[in-house]
């Protein structure tokens, strides 16, 4: 089948520093609700400084480009998000490993490792309220289609609605968390619909 190299990952995270940027009040109005209103800003920072970085010395395989921009990312983001997604990332690049291309199945185990680690990081399950309640579902699907992990991230993250959340800042509110879209689970989807779109190109 159909192979990605580190060009196709690279336009990936141009693609997700374009679509936070877009998309930075939104997410800074979710996290407003039941966080510190900075998801937005934190993740527009975080991969803008992703893109600045691929862009100056492009690393050669798409692992590289994985572990690097997970490491940028931990760096930049001093929030939550930011070791969350950094890891997230730096996992999955570490588990590409030197391969040169790579299948959406090995994408797939990749970016499965990946959520494992942010679980083991963050101590969050699916259900917590997170951004596991998207990112799990959607590595799932992804062994079917591109398409198929952009719907299972958003419906994922729509599905965070009525939670109560155990996680984070928003687990401070309580009760008072349900009925509020979770910021990262949203974020999350925009990273599925993002690499959706790079697929197709
Ligand atoms: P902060 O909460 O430090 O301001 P952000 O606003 O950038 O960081 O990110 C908040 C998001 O991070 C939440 O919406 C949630 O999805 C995610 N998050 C927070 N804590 C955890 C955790 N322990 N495990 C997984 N995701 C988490
Ligand atoms: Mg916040
Ligand atoms: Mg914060």
């Amino acid at each position: 089948g159909t192979t990605y190299g580190a060009a196709f990952a690279v336009r990936w995270m141009g693609t997700v520093a374009a679509a936070v940027a877009r998309e930075a009040d939104r997410l800074t109005e979710l996290d407003s609700a039941i966080g510190d209103a900075d998801h937005g800003a934190n993740l527009r920072r975080g991969f803008a400084a992703v893109s600045e970085t691929l862009a100056k010395e492009p690393p050669a395989t798409p692992g590289a480009v994985l572990v690097t921009s997970g490491r940028v990312l931990i760096s930049t983001v001093g929030g939550a998000s930011g070791p969350l997604y950094g890891t997230l990332l730096r996992r999955a690049g570490k588990s590409l490993g030197e391969t040169g291309e790579v299948t959406r199945a090995g994408l797939a185990d990749a970016l499965a490792a990946g959520v494992a680690a942010v679980g083991q990081l963050g101590g969050a399950v699916p259900g917590d309220k997170t951004m596991l309640d998207a990112l799990t579902p959607a590595v799932e699907a992804l062994r079917e289609s591109f398409a198929a992990g952009r719907a299972a991230a958003e419906a994922g993250a729509l599905a965070t609605v009525p939670l109560r959340a155990r996680k984070g800042r928003a687990s401070y509110l309580g009760e008072r968390s349900v009925g509020h879209q979770d910021p990262g689970a949203t974020s999350s989807a925009l990273l599925f619909a993002a690499l959706e779109e790079v697929a197709a190109e």
